[in-house]
């Protein structure tokens, strides 16, 4: 008889939604609070960027396996452009002209739709360009987030002393009215009472204490990636394979880009991303260049922003290119 792991689709799927394979434990979603991952104690059996990427491709954020035989070299944003006019995915495909084989990408069903690949592409690089061109601006930002995060170990160990202190206190006051009720001073009643006032806040500053330990573990490693890749994206996309490319295109723009009036613009881009971009539009340079248009998302980034979990986890996404663009 063959001997094996049994492990079902389904076996499978959960055993790579199992965070504790990198060595983090996965704390699911409770009332109010978001799920979070805190540092587990046995060793890791994946590192966390596989365990991450994994985690990404089941849940769609990366589309290179959809992709994966239609993929062709003139074409790296097939897929990931939306038609102007009907709102669909454009497609593309070559057509023969003038002795040569021309590139477009361009809408189905009816839909005229069509826009020639090489001026889509190449606009697309510039775009990156743009970014990266402005090495001052990721500079300063690089500094504002570094602050942040330092600010924020400061209010990490400050925030964990008041979760300490209150825990004990809590845990103090469902004791005495243990006592108080072996006693026979306070009925069942009461008792109950006062567990259910105590327990739930217990249960929630315990959570608020591990999620306030994960916090910035790994935002060094991060920020001196990030930083330093964004000032070659572009160069890092163009030596890049089309697979890679589009690697780099679902993590950068996590949503759909509609291609119009020679320049893009897209409902979600990563938010790292989105801030550089947005100094550069108030600086007034390159506004032209730019050919990236965003609809204005609602978090704002200053030094006195306390780091949020999305703040991380654009940071960590855009760690995941390094396999990709080296630096
Ligand atoms: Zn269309």
């Amino acid at each position: 008889m063959e001997k094996g792991l049994v492990c079902s689709k389904n076996n499978f799927y959960t055993l790579l939604r199992n965070s504790v394979y990198c060595g983090k434990i996965f704390i699911p979603a409770y009332k109010d609070e978001d799920d979070i991952h805190v540092i587990g104690k046995h060793e890791p059996i994946i590192t966390e960027s596989l365990f991450y990427e994994v985690q990404d491709i089941l849940n769609g954020r990366k589309r290179k396996l959809r992709l994966k035989n239609t993929r062709k070299n003139e074409l790296p944003l097939r897929g990931f452009l939306e038609c102007p006019q009907c709102g669909g995915t454009l497609t593309g495909s070559a057509s023969k002209g003038n002795g040569g084989l021309y590139y477009y990408y361009h809408c189905m069903k009816g839909c005229k739709e069509r826009a020639k690949a090489d001026i889509v592409n190449g606009r697309f690089i510039n775009a990156l360009a743009t970014i990266s061109a402005n090495e001052s601006v990721i500079d300063t930002y690089y500094e504002i987030m570094d602050d942040m995060f330092r600010s924020n170990s400061q209010f990490k160990v400050n925030a964990l002393r008041k979760i300490h202190d209150d825990i004990g206190k809590n845990k103090e006051r469902l004791n005495n009215a243990m006592k108080l009720r072996l006693d026979g001073e306070i009925d069942a009643q009461e008792y109950r009472g006062i567990k259910q006032e105590y327990e739930p806040a217990l249960e929630r500053l315990e959570r608020q204490k591990l999620q306030i330990s994960l916090m910035d573990a790994d935002y060094k490693k991060y920020l001196d990636y990030d930083f330093v890749m964004l000032k070659s994206l572009h160069k890092g996309y163009e030596k890049a394979d089309t697979e890679e490319k589009q690697q780099i295109i679902s993590v950068i723009f996590p949503e759909k880009l509609v291609f119009e009036n020679n320049a893009f613009r897209t409902k979600k881009i990563n938010g790292v991303i989105e801030t550089i971009c947005r100094k550069i539009e108030d600086n007034g340079t390159n506004r032209k260049g730019l050919a990236l248009k965003f609809q204005r998302q609602s978090h704002k980034v200053s030094p006195n922003d306390q780091i949020s979990n999305q703040i991380y986890d654009d940071l960590r996404d855009l760690y995941v290119l390094k396999g990709i663009i080296k630096i």
